[in-house]
């Protein structure tokens, strides 16, 4: 697997930190087990702090080629942090990189997913079948995936968005070809604020809506780590309002979820994709002023054209790929985050934003 240079650069610092706390405390929990030698580490596999591991698990998205499962180590059992796509080769990455550890999927005891995405969730249930592992998400995230498998993609509003006939058939032959949501058979729902039932851990959920109704970080206060999920990434802008229709707005939803976690500014940040980093405070401005950004750009659409579709306020707007070349599922996905950015704007989001 190909890492971006940052990444490879970050390896170099989290293998310098390990050594350094050899030196300074000791072997690890890990150097207590039977070292191995480094130049067998599968490539996959860094460690984030003492009993605290990251495996990075394959997508087939050139533009975000993996996702990261993370490992946590308790007293007697281990807790899985997003575990990857469901595919053998995410599961042999998993088992081998357990096994490098001195560890086996059978001491799974917990496995949490962020969000109801299938990079975040895939593996969950097959770990439960192997090892028993107890699946937990929040609540809310749980009910979210539950109406988003009823109604499905194609049960967006998109009537009144103003999409010429041909758009509107691509997307809906598009949408009607995704394959089904997995269902997540969960045994324990967690409440924001929860304890994760890792013993000899102090680990907590944090709800973060925005990406999706329930999204939860998950808080490592004794570690002074940070697992974002897919809500705060170091380069991509995650996408909002990718679980289902809310009741409430996912942009607004997401500028007050970047501010719940900007008490953990120092943490390090274990993200779902791309690479650990350090510096959250400077992340958290530049994914607000994105969103902010882009809603002053809405608005004055708006304020030119009052009465403009979802799909004349999207054509106005400046796209990365370009708005001639978006087609198919992309097409959704841009018309779909300008109609959120209406919203939000009609709504009075904006103004409360700005003024806030
Ligand atoms: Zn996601
Ligand atoms: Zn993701």
């Amino acid at each position: 697997m190909k890492s971006p240079a940052a990444d490879i650069c970050d390896e170099r610092i989290w293998q310098d930190v390990v050594l350094l706390r050899m030196i300074t405390e000791g072997p690890t929990r890990q150097g207590r087990r039977k070292m191995r030698a480094e130049t067998d580490r599968p490539e996959a596999l860094k460690e984030l702090a003492d009993g605290v591991w990251s495996i990075a698990l394959e997508l087939p998205d050139p533009y975000n080629p993996y996702s990261f499962c993370y490992v946590i180590q308790g007293d007697d059992e281990l807790l899985l942090i997003d575990p990857g796509l469901d595919t053998e080769a995410n599961w042999r990455t998993l088992v081998d990189s357990l096994g490098w550890l001195g560890l086996s999927v059978d001491q799974v005891g917990w496995v949490f997913s962020t969000h109801l995405h299938d990079d975040h969730r895939g593996m969950a249930h097959r770990m439960h079948e192997v090892s028993g592992a107890a699946v937990m998400g929040l609540g809310r995230e749980i009910d979210a995936l539950q109406s988003l498998a009823q109604a499905g993609w194609q049960h967006t509003p998109m009537d009144d968005w103003g999409i010429p006939e041909d758009d509107r058939q691509e997307i809906d032959r598009v949408l009607s070809f995704r394959p089904p949501l997995r269902p997540w058979p969960v045994d324990l729902r967690l409440n924001d604020g929860d304890r994760l039932p890792l013993a000899g851990r102090d680990l907590h959920a944090a709800w973060t809506p925005g990406h999706t109704p329930g999204h939860a970080c998950v808080v490592d206060r004794s570690d002074r780590l940070l697992f974002t999920g897919d809500h705060v990434l170091p380069v991509i802008f995650p996408g909002l309002g990718l679980g289902g229709e809310t009741d409430t707005s996912p942009i607004a939803d997401y500028l007050t979820s970047l501010e719940r976690v900007r008490e953990f500014d120092g943490f390090s940040i274990a993200p779902g994709h791309e690479h650990h980093f350090t510096e959250l405070a400077p992340r958290l401005d530049q994914l607000g002023k994105h969103h902010l950004r882009r809603a002053r750009e809405t608005s004055e659409v708006l304020r030119e054209h009052p009465t403009a579709t979802v799909y004349e306020v999207a054509s106005q707007l400046s796209w990365t790929a370009g708005w001639e070349n978006l087609r198919g599922f992309n097409l959704f996905s841009a018309l779909n985050q300008a109609r959120l950015h209406r919203e939000f704007v009609l709504s009075g989001g904006l103004d409360i934003a700005s003024n806030g």
